[in-house]
């Protein structure tokens, strides 16, 4: 069942917070003295107001630790083992009305009619945690957010007061403040809100904020911060910093004022008379927004190197500076549900902040994060559309869920709403055109400034000012799962047909002229180029263009939509017992759609050849003048292959057999976590393996195996264990079995058809190790010692892609001889 998704033009009740904050720092303990006046403007008479609590989130009983818990699958959270000064909630000392709490909820019981104001006072103290998330202390700052006991929102569904729930943001009624900060004197502040009073004495000072129409109130405070002011048309924006990185300053400078500028031009004239930019500590992402406050974490600060490098050249930075700014609108002006619909913000902030990159940075933002690799990167990447490709993620599990109908907390993954929400938005501007989707979006803004749009409120607008149906587009992104799908096909009189899953027009390019075309439309071109802009993210990219679009590149490709890829490695490989083979391997691939080719030969004529994508196998192999294949289909849990095989896992009990045995059967192969079967049935023998595959202590990988063959051949069975390190991956070793079957699978390229070496031995006296070691990742050095009643050696270097495995093996290494 779908919810009714409407406000219909509906009631917004309104507040007025005085708050007096009363801060020591040497408990990190609040005192808040906190008056509410209450504006019900709905028809209905309230028998109780409910408040968020937000801050017990912070201690170990909170359903949010619970949700980190059932999110995450561990047993215990930062918070739990956390000492209890580090923990955070909040206790209401006394109200004037009777009240109870739980958890993170608080109901104050008194009648409030309609079109009644009512009045509240609540006295907390609010116990500052360290900083887990958004709320807490970390270094010397102190950033105070969702901290005072927070009225929840009553709308046309009732009381909406969800708490502190894992990955959701918030949700509150548009309100006017005014808030007393009372700190030590040499504690600087940054809030939501305009300076309106200052009484500073030797010790203490108190400081006096006021702001309107807004749906919170946010505060940080620290001895360090050194404050940078600028001007913006009417607007003062301050930088607070502890870092005196000069760098972080320049970019939030510019950035800032160039974000405010471009999206009140855009949407709607900036609100409020001050924008405080705050260098944090955060824990939640990049950044977080408050009204007329933002908090972004300096890249600088990343604990893991790899995060520092996304930012080179300022990039990663300059992105989430324009991603919070771009919540004042999107949450901070409009104030929709965030933890029910949470795509209305931050889907459509995701929108704006692609509009800014690509106004911003144009094209050249994707390399900008490569940094000094950008040369080779470009190679690989050419025009490379990063957002298409980073977006194509929403299609692929477990990421593909329907955006509306559950709670942020129960989504299997919220990057969803950032994903679905902005190709919505691009899917619609591409309908519409770029003018009337502006147009539309001012009118939004007109419509529900400070009021709380639900998503049908957004899609009725559009439908009334387009005159469109959006039904089948809101069913695709906002109620649906998947993506949709325009492609073009040739037909046989020599013209094009394009087709589409939904029937809207979509930009098309017929030979050089662009213009807008339905779906079942069929035309006379040359050349024909669906969705040139990418606006539409599709299932397949690559039926989008006729001709078809393909690209070759050594070695490998960086997964592009809208190209057939194709990427070569040519080999050459050496053993005695198949002497030289040369051959290429090729690797095709649409987005994540791979196939597999390889082909080899030897001067004496022999040959390979395979194919093999996710779910399909055919493999072709001439060697010694035996012909056989295999070929089959394969999933993640089972494969079921046909084979025709002579160089069978029996050739070793006798060499003649070797020449005469020309098998047919089937290969039935099933995988279940940490177990795998393997069986070859043919109408001579059955041949069944077993393994059992598991790792101890994240290091050792052991596999345990049963093996045996039934039928006319000698019947025989083993059981045997083999394994290695696996950890730090540096190196792996076959552990040594002596006295029984030794099977390696480390020594055996593609099936044994290169090479016999070391693959079923028959031997009561067989031993071996492998030692190998690759510092650079694919390329490494190995060596094998072992007994078969000779000394074995064999020792080379080897080279590891995708799944592949090549080894040049040293020319005079042993070969075990097939008894
Ligand atoms: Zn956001």
């Amino acid at each position: 069942m779908i919810e009714i998704l409407f406000s219909i033009a509906n009631f917004q009740n309104f507040i007025n917070y005085e708050i007096f904050v009363d801060f020591d720092d040497s408990l990190s303990i609040i005192k808040g003295y906190e008056t509410i006046y209450y504006i019900n403007n709905s028809k209905d008479t309230l028998k109780y107001i409910e408040l968020n609590l937000y801050a017990n989130a912070f201690r170990p009983n909170s359903k949010y630790n619970q949700d980190i818990k059932n999110k995450l699958k561990v047993k215990k959270t930062e918070i739990d083992r956390s000492k209890p000064k580090d923990w955070g909630y909040i206790i209401i000392d006394s109200c004037s009305e009777k009240f109870d709490t739980n958890d993170m909820l608080m109901r104050v019981y008194k009648t409030i009619l309609p079109n009644e104001t009512t009045k509240i006072f609540i006295k907390f103290t609010l116990k500052i945690p360290k900083l887990f998330d958004r709320l807490g202390k970390a270094e010397q700052e102190y950033e105070i957010t969702q901290w005072y006991p927070k009225v929840g929102v009553y709308d046309e569904r009732g009381w909406r007061t969800y708490g502190y729930r894992y990955n959701t943001e918030f949700y509150g009624d548009y309100a006017n403040w005014k808030v007393s900060i009372k700190t030590k004197k040499n504690y600087v502040v940054g809030a939501s809100g305009y300076l309106v009073d200052s009484i500073v004495n030797d010790s203490f000072k108190i400081l006096t904020y006021k702001l309107e129409k807004a749906h919170d109130f946010a505060f940080v405070m620290s001895k360090r911060y050194k404050v940078e002011e600028i001007n913006y048309d009417s607007i003062k924006i301050y930088i607070l910093h502890y870092s005196n990185d000069s760098n972080f300053i320049k970019v939030a400078k510019y950035h800032s004022i160039n974000a405010l500028k471009i999206f009140s031009k855009k949407l709607y004239p900036y609100p409020y008379k001050t924008l405080t930019i705050v260098e944090s500590h955060l824990r939640a992402g990049g950044g977080m927004e408050y009204p007329a406050l933002v908090l972004i974490t300096n890249p600088k600060e990343f604990k893991i190197r790899r995060f520092r490098l996304i930012n080179s050249k300022n990039y990663y930075l300059a992105i989430v500076i324009a991603h919070e700014i771009g919540h004042q609108w999107f949450y901070g002006i409009i104030g929709n549900d965030e933890a029910y619909e949470a795509w209305l913000d931050e889907g459509m902030n995701s929108y704006l902040e692609d509009y800014y990159n690509h106004l911003v940075f144009n094209d050249e933002s994707i390399y900008n994060i490569f940094g000094n690799l950008r040369k080779i990167i470009k190679f690989y990447l050419g025009n490379y559309d990063f957002r298409l490709f980073s977006d194509y993620f929403v299609y692929l599990e477990p990421y593909n869920e329907p955006i509306l109908g559950k709670p942020a907390w129960e989504m299997k993954n919220y990057w969803q709403v950032y994903n679905r929400g902005k190709n919505l938005m691009l899917a619609l501007q591409d309908i519409l055109g770029d003018s009337l989707f502006d147009l539309i979006l001012k009118e939004y803004f007109k419509r529900f400034a400070f009021k709380h749009p639900r998503s049908e409120d957004f899609i009725k607008l559009v439908e009334e000012i387009s005159n469109l149906d959006l039904t089948a587009l809101k069913n695709q992104w906002l109620y649906g799962k998947g993506l949709p799908n325009y492609s073009v096909y040739k037909t046989i009189n020599n013209t094009f047909l394009i087709k589409g899953t939904y029937k809207y027009p979509i930009s098309t390019i017929i030979d050089n002229n662009l213009l807008k075309l339905k779906p079942d439309t069929i035309i006379n071109a040359k050349k024909i180029i669906i969705d040139p802009y990418n606006r539409v993210l599709e299932s397949d990219e690559w039926d989008n263009t006729y001709p078809r679009r393909f690209e070759i590149k050594p070695f490998f490709n960086i997964p592009k939509m809208g190209y057939y890829q194709i990427s070569y490695i040519p080999f050459i490989f050496y053993n005695p017992f198949d002497n030289y083979f040369f051959g290429i391997y090729l690797r095709g691939s649409e987005s994540y759609k791979r196939h597999f080719f390889s082909y080899g030969g030897n001067t004496k004529g022999d040959f390979y050849l395979g194919f093999w994508e996710n779910n399909f196998l055919f493999n072709l192999k001439f060697v010694k003048n035996i012909f056989n294949f295999d070929f089959g289909l394969k999933n993640k849990f089972i494969q079921l292959i046909v084979f025709n095989d002579y160089i069978n896992d029996l050739s070793y009990l006798d060499e003649n057999y070797f020449q005469k045995s020309n098998v047919w059967g089937i290969k039935i192969n099933g995988f279940y976590k940490n177990l795998k079967i393997f069986s070859k049935i043919s109408k001579d023998f059955l041949k069944f393996n077993i393994n059992y595959n598991f790792n101890i202590l994240k290091m050792l990988n052991v596999q345990f195996s049963y093996y045996r063959i039934f039928g006319n051949y000698p019947v025989h069975e083993r059981i045997y264990i083999d394994g290695g390190f696996l950890y730090p991956r540096a190196f792996e070793i076959l552990l040594p079995y002596k006295g029984s079957w030794f099977y390696s699978k480390y020594l055996v390229f593609n099936d044994g058809i290169y090479s016999k070496r070391g693959e079923n031995i028959f031997s009561d006296e067989f031993a071996l190790s492998e030692f190998k070691i690759s510092p650079f990742g694919i390329f490494g050095v190995y060596s094998s010692v072992g007994w078969t009643g000779k000394i074995y050696i064999d020792y080379g270097i080897y080279l590891k892609l995708y799944k592949i495995e090549l080894k040049f093996v040293n020319f005079n290494s042993f070969i075990v001889k097939i008894n």
